[in-house]
């Protein structure tokens, strides 16, 4: 069927922060969140405790905000069981019930929308923008993938019969799909791979990142309470070990991972090394991000472009920014510019209104970037970076930086931080450019800033890119209008929020009656 034949779909409007009429009460009620506590534990628990975690703020490693309980080995293998057990009647409900399961939870997260907020900026250390955005794109994906559900299961498609017999195929539900999420967006890519897994009549057990599992446990809660059964979504907290054990269970029909390059690499070899069915995929990763900006660009657009996509959400989106080009005639004078709002940039607590660059997730984050930094100052390279604020020494802050290089190609792995990387290059260069960009083996996001049609069409050719904008930021794309997801390193498609992503967690079936 069309995707466009349930037209009354919108994605939410979100939350106008700019009003103070809407903020100020917000800011209120949030403020009154920062004493609650919160919890993670297995949606199915065995009766022996296990040990459990403090989660602390990213912003104030002092300040906790609940605490995890690990899933065990006994309570893993109790939740594969159960959601086999109920796998065939999910499936069997069709695609209309699954979607008003979906829709009353997009229905149940709006409703709570104070407490996902409080969480996306005390569990996960988010500016208030950033947590808006968050809410609204996990809102989306349930609904969008509500309607996926109606279009794709809503019964089967006849196929031509010419030699008189009956022909029919139909979208199942595989299996059991395990879910194994990113701290990064810990609602939004929590949400959407498994509403997409469950849309497709699969059920699922979702294992969030270590970092972030309370604002997971609240997620899978508003999905029990909106009416999918506790059998059929199935939260399992815990770090790398749980994650593996689940991934090697001969059970599994699929897992949808977002993460880094090498984790995916690292699952797909335990998903080929099982017996059982030969699991399904789907993997979001990494990426070496570049822009391009040559000399017909508008220097105000690209500084608040280059300034968006490199350190909004402090850098820690896998579209960012990580590498920018820019055309030799002009990258002095656009550099000044850059740097220039680079300088104005507000770093701070998250939880305060005006700052724009939060803290980075953990320790670990902060010392990887910290070491990146240290290894380019150590070439000799030219490096500026802001000055921290007093306040920020019990945080994960890392200091906006700039650094410039000479190639693409001189960055061994992705810097997922706010750090951007300038390379300055000359017209006649630019193909070399893109197959320096194409040689990283990643393939997310790219930019181009260039006003000359011939350009963007010789970029647009060549480029090997999931998502390829022009003349704006490369950051933040929206559900059904930029599906997003990248090839090569950067991941296996479909593209989330996008037509066919909901159709790879199923399997299809054909039944052909003769007369
Ligand atoms: N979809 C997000 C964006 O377009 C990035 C997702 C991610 O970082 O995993 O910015």
């Amino acid at each position: 069927l069309p995707a466009d034949i349930f037209p009354g779909r919108r994605n939410s409007a979100g939350i106008d922060i700019a009003d103070p009429l809407v903020r100020e009460p917000l800011l209120e009620r949030l403020a009154v969140l920062d004493a609650r506590r919160w919890h993670a534990e297995p949606t199915f628990r065995s009766p022996e405790q296990g040990e459990v975690a403090p989660i602390t703020q990213p912003q104030d490693l002092t300040h906790e905000v609940g605490t995890r309980r690990d899933a065990l080995p006994e309570e893993i293998d109790v939740a594969i069981t159960r959601a086999m057990a109920i796998q065939p009647g999910w499936d069997s409900l069709g695609g209309e019930k699954r979607a008003l399961l979906l829709e009353a939870a997009a229905d149940r997260f709006e409703a709570h929308t104070d407490e996902i907020l409080s969480l996306c900026q005390r569990e996960a250390g988010k500016t208030l923008m950033d947590a808006v955005l968050e809410l609204r794109e996990g809102v989306d994906f349930l609904r969008y993938y509500a309607n996926e559900a109606r279009r794709l299961f809503s019964g089967p498609l006849p196929l031509p019969g010419p030699t008189g017999e009956e022909n029919r195929l139909s979208l199942h539900g595989r299996g059991v799909f395990a879910t194994i999420s990113p701290w990064n967006f810990p609602l939004a890519i929590f949400i959407g791979p498994a509403a997409a897994a469950l849309a497709a009549g699969n059920t699922v057990i979702a294992k969030p990142a270590e970092q972030t599992p309370l604002i997971a446990a609240l997620a899978v809660k508003l999905c029990h309470e909106a009416g999918i059964p506790e059998d059929v979504f199935q939260l399992l907290p815990g770090a790398g070990e749980v994650g593996q054990l689940i991934t090697s269970d001969p059970r599994l029909a699929g897992v949808a991972f977002t993460g880094s390059t090498q984790t995916a690499q690292a699952i797909n070899r335990t998903l080929a090394a099982r017996d059982g069915p030969i699991a399904t995929l789907i993997a979001e990763t990494g990426g070496q991000n570049a822009m391009i900006v040559d000399s017909s660009a508008l220097p105000e657009q690209v500084t608040r472009d280059v300034v968006n996509s490199a350190f909004q959400s402090a850098g820690q989106r896998c579209s960012a920014l990580r590498v920018l080009y820019l055309q030799d005639d002009v990258a002095e004078e656009t550099l000044a510019m850059i740097k220039g709002a680079f300088e104005a940039l507000a770093i701070g607590d998250p939880e305060e209104l005006a700052t724009d660059v939060g803290p980075v997730i953990d320790p670990d984050a902060k010392a990887a970037l910290e070491r990146h930094v240290a290894r380019r100052k150590k070439h000799g390279r030219m490096v500026w970076r802001r000055k921290m604020p007093r306040n920020t020494a019990a945080g994960c802050f890392v200091a906006p930086t700039i650094i410039e290089i000479d190639s693409i190609l001189d960055l061994r792995r992705e810097n997922f931080g706010p750090i951007l990387h300038v390379v300055r290059y000359k017209a006649s260069e630019l193909g070399r450019v893109i197959e320096d960009i194409n040689a990283t083996g990643y393939g997310l996001t790219l930019g181009l800033h260039s006003r000359i049609e011939a350009t963007r069409r010789f970029v647009e050719a060549r480029a090997r890119v999931g998502n390829f904008y022009v003349n704006r930021n490369q950051i933040g794309a929206v559900v059904e209008s930029q599906p997003f997801g990248g090839e090569g390193m950067s991941g296996t498609g479909p593209k989330a929020g996008g037509p066919h992503y909901v159709a790879r967690f199923a399997t299809e079936r054909v039944v052909c009656i003769d007369t």
